[in-house]
């Protein structure tokens, strides 16, 4: 997505609130980023290969987030483009109160279409077929068509079928949702065909109610998950695989600039490592250390040259 952020730091969680006063934005930065889009960057940073699916519209703003995908060495070659679309677009406004707020304009965005046209998705399929592991998130569920997600569900039975990993991110906005029994109805579907979850609690609770990390923990279990992570901010980390549960300390950030990108840096982290053959453990903690270079600085993607220069050291 386009993304229009205030010049101004920015503090505080990145969830869009209800009604607040906003304060006059006399300046703002545009920049790229979005759910699955942090994690590909992110994932191809620490030395995996990517290949990013989407669908773009024919416009500079499609072609620039092409071009800035290109840059990250991400395969872009399988993104389908939509003559006369545009890309979807959102905006950050601070409140007097010092924390966000999200405006989202993602109505006509052409990744709404994923999976929907038979013959786009037949050569998609084939596409994904020849992958390791296929990263989703909530949010994509959320905005393509119920048809086009039976489809996408149906297509997770047959890869995994032929030896492919899947990782599923819940990530629920309930805006994106025409009710939340929806929401828990497809999300459960996906769980279900989940080889790893990496949850944030936050979202789990605001979707199935949960009291305590215990009942997420037995819910997904119960949805077949052998490798869940659950995010719980500075909190430890969840860690279940095969059965056994522990909770893995999350190092302190000493500057915490903007938690924008957070969980979705987490998961990069996490499958970067754990794709080049690290333990859970192991992957946990490289999740971590992406999180905190990326809440370190301000909006989702820092500059390469920035995240890899942590690298070095
Ligand atoms: P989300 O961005 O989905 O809300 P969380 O807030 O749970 O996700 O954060 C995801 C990860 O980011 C955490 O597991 C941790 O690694 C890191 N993180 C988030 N907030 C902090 C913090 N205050 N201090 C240190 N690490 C944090």
């Amino acid at each position: 997505m386009v993304e229009l952020a205030p010049q101004a730091p920015v503090h505080g969680e990145g969830q869009s609130q209800g009604n607040k006063a906003l304060l006059a934005q006399p300046s703002l930065t545009q920049s790229y980023a979005g759910d699955t889009y942090n994690t590909a960057v992110y994932i191809a940073r620490g030395g995996v290969s990517v290949s990013y699916v989407t669908l773009l519209g024919d416009d500079p703003y499609s072609e620039e987030v092409l071009t800035r995908l290109s840059g990250e060495g991400i395969d872009t070659g399988a993104i389908a483009r939509l003559p006369g679309r545009c890309p979807g677009l959102y905006m950050i406004q601070n409140t007097p109160d010092g924390e966000r707020y999200f405006t989202y304009w993602r109505g006509e965005a052409p990744a709404r279409e994923l999976f929907a046209d038979p013959v786009r998705r037949e050569a998609l399929k084939a596409h994904l077929l020849q992958m390791d592991c296929l990263y989703l998130s909530g949010i994509t569920l959320a905005i393509m068509g119920e048809e086009a997600r039976v489809e996408l569900l149906a297509f997770l039975a047959e890869y995994r079928a032929q030896g492919g990993r899947v990782a599923f991110d819940s990530n629920y906005r309930p805006r994106l949702w025409a009710s939340a029994d929806a929401a828990r109805e497809a999300v459960g579907q996906f769980l279900q065909q989940a080889d790893m979850a990496l949850l944030t609690f936050e979202d789990e609770q605001a979707l199935w109610g949960d009291k305590r990390p215990g009942s997420c923990v037995k819910r997904n279990t119960g949805f077949g998950v052998s490798e869940l992570v659950i995010k719980r901010g500075a909190e430890p980390v969840l860690l279940q695989v095969d059965g056994e549960l522990t909770a893995i300390d999350v190092p302190p950030v000493s500057s915490v600039v903007d938690t924008t990108g957070a969980g979705d840096s987490f998961n990069a982290g996490y499958l970067a490592a754990r794709l080049q053959g690290a333990s859970p453990e192991q992957s946990i903690a490289a999740g971590n250390r992406c999180a905190a270079r990326v809440i370190g600085h301000r909006g989702a993607i820092i500059p390469r040259d920035d995240y890899l220069a942590v690298e070095k050291n």
